[in-house]
């Protein structure tokens, strides 16, 4: 079908014209809801009106930002990259909701819908534990990570996978610009935050951490390590108690694993940051610490696993390492890609103070001098993330930055 934006009125026609859905709703009349509440996309969720549990989500873009509106045009073609690498994903990984139906030309995806899972970033602001959280996202990481690298593919599979996301520009630019570009000078995109002015000039002027935003970004541009979720935040896993999923990848693209990991840290140190300043005990933010640690821990203990196990790739061929030789390029390689990350994730966290898009557990404080010391507090953390991520060398030295 070419494309058109569904809505209430045209949904139902549409699914049942697609044989596999109408017969998952037994052909009967739908209940349709949107549900969105991200920035970009609608999100639909459609119930068989005589049985509740039969429940599907559809998610279409649309060719503007939908927070902004048709005044900020967007290309819907990004719901195509979405596609793509949740399906990908899917197939290295139990942690992506079951896919019935994609459709690349409508711009659109129907998925399972989660029904007792929520986005981990409103839990993690109640106070929720997960206890299977490190477990589940560090084989998510390991798994999706290294499976799409040059560590495991052939040379030509590599380059034809990024092929399938080199067009992602539009998603890609949108990083450039606001992750690592404007929240770090005078911007019209910024949030208008004056009482934190002191630190924006001091940040736009700062030299050392300026030169080394510049070479992230850099790698960020430039360096094709894996197939990337390339917003993995904690508003896109929706968890409970017993599993965890990964959702919203339209800004998928082959690029810097640290980048992935350290999304993921980033959020993690914000969320620590908020209960920091909230919390009368450090009860809830001692775990998240012991979550950051045991994240990194298990990823990188998986990650060397489904590479010990890998005869062949693209980087490694058969005789060309002994195991000496093998085990001491993959101990620089682990560090060098924890250093990353937290590189990465210092721009992510002080992206979110300055910049367009906050996090709901920082901008959500309603006290104005808590917030701000959320504010600052965060700031000082992605500065020396910036600053010393090439000296990092374990997880102890990622908690000595956070607590300095
Ligand atoms: P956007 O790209 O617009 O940010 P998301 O993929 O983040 O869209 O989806 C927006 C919201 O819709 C999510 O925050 C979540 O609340 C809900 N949602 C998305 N996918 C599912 C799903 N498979 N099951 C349940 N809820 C979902
Ligand atoms: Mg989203």
């Amino acid at each position: 079908m070419s494309y058109t934006i569904l809505d209430a009125s045209n949904l139902e026609a549409y699914l049942f014209s697609l044989p596999k859905i109408k017969a998952f709703f037994d052909a009967d009349s739908l209940i349709i809801d949107e549900i969105g509440d991200g920035n970009l996309n609608f999100v639909f969720l459609v119930t068989s009106s005589s049985n509740g549990s039969r429940q599907l989500i559809i998610k279409q873009a649309v060719p503007y930002l939908r927070c902004v509106g048709e005044s900020y045009p967007l290309s819907k073609e990004r719901m195509t990259y979405e596609i793509r690498s949740l399906e990908r994903f899917a197939q290295l990984s139990p942690h992506i909701p079951k896919i019935y139906h994609s459709d690349e030309e409508m711009s659109l995806l129907i998925m399972e819908y989660l029904n007792s899972h929520i986005i981990m970033r409103k839990g993690m602001i109640e106070g929720i534990e997960y206890p299977k959280f490190a477990e589940d996202i560090s084989s998510f990481l390991a798994n999706t990570l290294f499976k799409t690298s040059s560590l495991y593919l052939s040379s030509s599979d590599k380059r034809t996978l990024v092929s399938q996301f080199i067009g992602n520009s539009e998603l890609c630019k949108l990083t450039e610009d606001f992750v690592f570009t404007a929240p770090f000078m005078e911007d019209e995109t910024n949030a208008e935050l004056p009482e934190l002015s002191d630190v924006a000039e001091r940040i736009a002027n700062d030299l050392e951490l300026k030169t080394k935003i510049l070479h992230l970004k850099y790698k960020f541009m430039n360096q094709s390590d894996a197939l990337l979720h390339g917003d993995l935040h904690t508003g896109s896993i929706m968890i409970n108690q017993d599993e965890t999923y990964v959702i919203d990848s339209e800004f998928a693209f082959v690029g810097p694993m640290g980048f992935d990991v350290g999304a993921l840290i980033a959020n993690l140190v914000m969320s620590w940051v908020s209960h920091t300043v909230q919390d009368n005990d450090s009860r809830y933010s001692d775990l998240i610490l012991e979550t950051i640690n045991s994240v990194w821990q298990r990823f990188d203990e998986k990650f060397r696993t489904l590479w010990n196990e890998t005869e062949e790739s693209a980087l490694l061929t058969k005789g060309f390492a002994n195991d000496e030789i093998l085990k001491s390029y993959q101990k620089q390689y682990m560090q060098t890609l924890l250093q990353e990350s937290i590189g990465f994730a210092g721009c992510k966290i002080i992206r979110r103070q300055f910049g367009i898009a906050g996090v709901e557990d920082i901008r959500g404080i309603e006290d104005d001098a808590v917030r701000e010391e959320a504010n600052r507090l965060a700031i000082s953390i992605g500065e020396r993330f910036i600053k010393q991520y090439h000296t990092v060398k374990t997880t102890d030295d990622i908690m000595k930055l956070i607590k300095a």
